[in-house]
């Protein structure tokens, strides 16, 4: 049974990740990505605690190490762009002892990489089906009939929605996705920009009520990137309408100071832009049939985490690990892959909420609360200690996993 077809629909890092765990245990993954080709670039992600054990194991730990974003610190500035406090990368970035911080699209090339023809020693790369998207999934008592956009029809053993948050597999197979979505109250927007203010890999943040906004350079970049993150109540949107969404960050940080204006004045421009809300994906059952989802699309713990891509490196290597350990028999492979992540998962989730707490602050006086503790910690001796206490439970959820040798 092991040598099974398996389609997974998206490329993302789940994605890409899971094919190649597949191949390597002998199953045939084909991967179908709606976007035409890999989606490079993007913003920096932490891999850490489990996660770079499984990067390890796949042979790349020092491959992401090379691709570094090697940000040297940051600093927390105010409205007149004075640095309040500064810290190192690692203590800014809540990162520890061998954490590695990477573009996500970088990350996304690695795992692709070794998944295609030739690399890894392998006779047969895995197949990929760029710009396009499943349409309809049948389950039948032989398979999975699926129907392309393009119109393509084929029949697979197992389907494996890997489409991140929004996914199309969950709507198709599980139910709409107001069912398992739980929106934090906040939203999040990420694009390039010019690097104006001539960091060199360095983050700039300024906090103010219920709106933060941040700039960084990073290795990889020759400009920056801007981030935001604000509390809202929920906004009406289409999500594909990106002058819309331009429109609606704009209306957000509208006379803002600091850097703002000219960070905004650079989205007409950005040719990647971001945005999304700040939510999390909580479903009951992870598998329905021959259908399993993995990563954001099941359990997204929100970019607040800080765990999304660490989740979806664990989760590809543990459902391709319990499918071969159950011979391919896909109830069995299912159950033992929700037994096993089901808890990590959840101790990540709980990250989103709490973090979000002090990354959008909602009063004026809990900013000054903030940067004044803040910029005493920086100057007190010991703060290395008090810094590793705040990241203690990020750690620890990161390492809430003991992983099998499949
Ligand atoms: C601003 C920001 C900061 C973040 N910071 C961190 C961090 O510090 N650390 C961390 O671990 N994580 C972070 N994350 C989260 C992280 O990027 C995701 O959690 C992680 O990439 C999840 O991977 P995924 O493969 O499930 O989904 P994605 O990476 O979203 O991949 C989904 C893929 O599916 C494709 N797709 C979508 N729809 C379809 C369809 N219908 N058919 C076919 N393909 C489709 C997409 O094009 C994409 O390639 C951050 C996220 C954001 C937005």
């Amino acid at each position: 049974m092991q040598n099974r077809n398996v389609l997974i629909s998206g490329a993302g890092i789940a994605g890409t990740a899971l094919a190649y765990w597949l191949r390597r245990h002998g199953f045939r993954p084909t991967v179908v990505e709606r976007a035409s080709a890999l989606r490079e670039g993007g913003y920096k992600i932490d891999v850490r605690g489990a996660a770079l054990d499984v990067i390890s194991r796949a042979g790349v730990l020092d491959a992401v190490r090379a691709q570094r974003t090697d940000v040297q610190g940051g600093s927390i500035v105010n409205a007149a762009g004075k640095r309040v406090t500064t810290m190192d990368g690692d203590t800014f970035g809540g990162r520890a002892g061998h954490d590695a911080e990477i573009l996500r699209g970088d990350l996304n090339r690695i795992l692709y990489d070794l998944t295609v023809e030739g690399a890894d020693g392998a006779a047969d790369g895995v197949e990929y089906l760029f710009g396009d998207s499943i349409a309809s999934a049948t389950e039948t008592a032989e398979g999975i009939e699926v129907v392309f956009d393009s119109g393509a029809q084929r029949v697979f053993d197992l389907l494996v929605g890997a489409a991140g948050l929004h996914s199309q597999t969950r709507a198709l197979v599980f139910g709409p996705e107001e069912r398992f979505l739980r929106d934090l109250g906040y939203y999040v927007s990420i694009y390039s920009v010019p690097n104006h203010l001539g960091l060199d890999r360095w983050e700039l943040t300024y906090v103010s009520p219920r709106r933060t906004a941040l700039t960084y350079s990073t290795a990889k970049d020759t400009g920056a990137k801007a981030m935001f993150l604000f509390a809202s109540e929920p906004l009406e949107y289409e999500r594909h309408d990106v002058s819309q969404q331009k429109k609606l960050l704009a209306e957000a940080y509208a006379g803002e100071s600091w850097e703002v204006p000219r960070l905004l004045a650079a989205l007409d421009e950005a040719p990647d832009f971001y945005f999304d809300s700040l939510s999390q994906a909580h479903l009951d059952h992870w598998s329905k049939g021959r259908t399993v989802l993995v990563g954001d699309s099941v359990y997204c713990a929100s970019p607040a985490s800080g765990q999304g891509t660490s989740l979806a490196l664990v989760g590809a290597y543990v459902l391709a690990g319990e499918l071969a350990a159950a011979g391919g028999d896909h109830r069995a492979g299912f159950a033992g892959y929700e037994r096993a992540m089901r808890r990590f998962a959840e101790e990540n989730q709980k990250l989103g909420p709490s973090n979000i707490k002090h990354m959008v602050l909602r009063t004026k006086r809990q900013i000054s609360v903030q940067l004044t503790v803040l910029s005493l910690l920086g100057r007190l001796p010991g703060k290395e200690r008090m810094m590793a206490k705040v990241m203690e439970p990020i750690q620890k959820a990161a390492n809430s996993i003991t992983l099998k040798d499949y």
